[in-house]
């Protein structure tokens, strides 16, 4: 079979063409058959739109069954999917277009002037529309009678998605991935996870970062699996498509969410197979308070757009609450001190991983790629964690976020643990500013409950904690900065409190 991750996925629909495989929030059911003579289409239409095998299609559309369709084309004629986060403005779209060089740039109606415009200065870039009920490349699809037949073969190494980094460290990177990428990731998925065609998936994530497209979507894809495929996350429409599904994806804020309704009970989720949580940290009270409700532990695992997933918490056996879990199969995972020797049980290093799941590079720095690579071909990830005797990985943090205090290093989370255990707080972040004296200082930054009471959390503090790590500053905010992924953005902490 060729490598082109489509023919894995048209192999698996094949099977059985009258099996529903997308479900929207308004009940419309797409069968397999149909998706796939969709999906045909769409990709003659594309290559009549001048797309050709290799070249970029990039996509900053609204969730709904017609941009999967768009995403399976993309990938069945051979080209490469861009997809944007749909918050991203005119300006930063303009950043990525020039970037990335697609040929063809899919937005909505809404975005049309701005990508006219930047389609005018770049040149060589031509915008469709597609909306959710109309838009010119919608209008074509509806007329459009061709048929593209075989899927182009793709070698393991060819590209077939570009993908941003979520941009939380810097400047968002292109993150180079292959088919080879993505099908080995849904390949090990579905053996860790137990992942089959009876299983129904309620997808809430959105479609342009690797939590939704890569991990949800194509794990149910590959498995010809059923979508129950909401717009966005809504705890209403969640709770109303729950007892249709078997496996529910989500970052830690959908189930904080969750839990702030008292509906959300045993008699909701006891049909339930799996809840999976990551792209940032699951509190250990969060996972707890999950556990104490549903009486199921959902499964935390890590990963990133450079890799897909790295690691993931056990199906049977253990999962255990403050760690992301073993390596998956066919993952070499390693934690690393700041001398390159492998750091000893326990001990914070940096987590560097090895796997056909690693990326093919970021897109024009290669500077960059070589800097993140180590001589024996482990990625760098950036994150720092720490291994368990029987090889349990905990996420401490990212390195960016260490702060170096007088010579010494603090890890945030270990103040943040002690700080969300104390009455009055209910999350926390902390964070290492500028200081003319110690190099950085450290800064609390506190979302509190009802009452809390500060003077009672510093002598705390003093009790829990090493003088150097004691917070200097401390600041108490409504909630704490996140991104559309559900991500700390500390960076904004830093620029604020700095
Ligand atoms: P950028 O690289 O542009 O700064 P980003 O790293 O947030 O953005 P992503 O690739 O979306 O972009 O996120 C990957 C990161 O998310 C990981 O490196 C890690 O820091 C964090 N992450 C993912 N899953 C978990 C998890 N289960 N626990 C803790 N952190 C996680
Ligand atoms: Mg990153």
């Amino acid at each position: 079979m060729s490598s082109n991750l489509f023919s894995h996925i048209e192999t698996a629909l094949a099977r059985d063409p009258d099996s529903v495989i997308l479900e929207t929030l308004d009940g419309t059911e797409t069968r397999a058959e149909a998706l796939l003579e969709a999906v045909d289409r769409m990709a003659s239409l594309l290559a009549s739109l001048g797309l050709k095998p290799g070249e970029r299609l990039s996509a900053q559309v609204d969730k709904d069954a017609m941009n999967v369709v768009l995403y399976l084309a993309c990938l069945k004629a051979g080209g490469v999917y861009l997809p944007l986060n749909s918050g991203y403005t005119d300006s930063e779209i303009e950043y990525f277009l020039s970037d990335a060089e697609p040929v063809i740039h899919v937005c909505t109606t809404s975005r049309q002037a701005g990508a006219e415009a930047i389609a005018a200065r770049l040149g060589g870039l031509q915008v469709q529309t597609l909306d959710l009920d109309g838009g010119s490349l919608r209008a074509a699809f509806e007329a459009h009678t061709g048929r593209f037949g075989a899927t182009v073969a793709r070698a393991p190494s060819d590209l077939a998605s570009f993908l941003y980094t979520s941009g939380t460290t810097g400047k968002p990177k292109g993150a180079m991935l292959t088919h080879n990428n993505l099908l080995s990731n849904a390949q090990m998925l579905t053996q860790a996870w137990d992942y089959s065609t009876e299983d129904t998936l309620l997808h809430a994530l959105p479609l342009f970062h690797v939590h939704g497209l890569f991990v949800a979507l194509n794990l149910a894809l590959v498995n010809a699996a059923k979508v129950i495929l909401l717009p966005k996350y809504e705890v209403e429409a969640v709770l109303q498509a729950l007892p249709r599904t078997r496996v529910m994806m989500g970052v830690p804020t959908y189930y904080t969410r969750l839990l702030s309704e008292a509906r959300f009970d045993r008699a909701l989720t006891g049909h339930m197979r799996l809840f999976i949580s990551g792209s940032a940290p699951l509190l250990v009270e969060t996972s707890d308070q999950f556990f104490e409700r549903t009486g199921q532990r959902i499964l935390e695992r890590y990963g990133m757009t450079e890799t897909g997933m790295s690691c993931s918490n056990p199906l049977n056996g253990d999962r255990r609450a403050g760690s992301v879990g073993p390596a998956l199969p066919g993952v070499q995972a390693r934690i690393v001190s700041e001398d390159g020797a492998p750091s000893a049980a326990g001990e914070i290093g940096s987590l560097q991983v090895k796997g056909d799941h690693v990326f093919a590079g970021y897109w024009k720095l290669p500077e960059k790629t070589a800097s993140e690579f180590t001589d024996d071909g482990f990625f760098v990830t950036g994150d720092l964690a720490t291994l368990s005797d029987d090889g349990y990985v905990s996420i401490v943090g990212r390195g960016k976020d260490l702060i170096i205090t007088g010579g010494l290093n603090v890890y945030p989370k270990e103040i943040e643990d002690v700080l969300n255990d104390m009455p009055g707080i209910k999350e926390s972040a902390v964070i290492g500013v500028p200081h003319p004296d110690f190099g950085e200082g450290i800064v609390a930054v506190l979302v509190a409950e009802d009452t809390l009471d500060l003077d009672a959390v510093k002598a705390a503090c003093r009790v829990a904690m090493a003088a150097f790590k004691l917070p200097r500053t401390w600041h108490i905010v409504d909630e704490l900065p996140r991104n559309t992924m559900g991500k700390v953005q500390k960076n904004l902490l830093r620029e604020r409190f700095g």
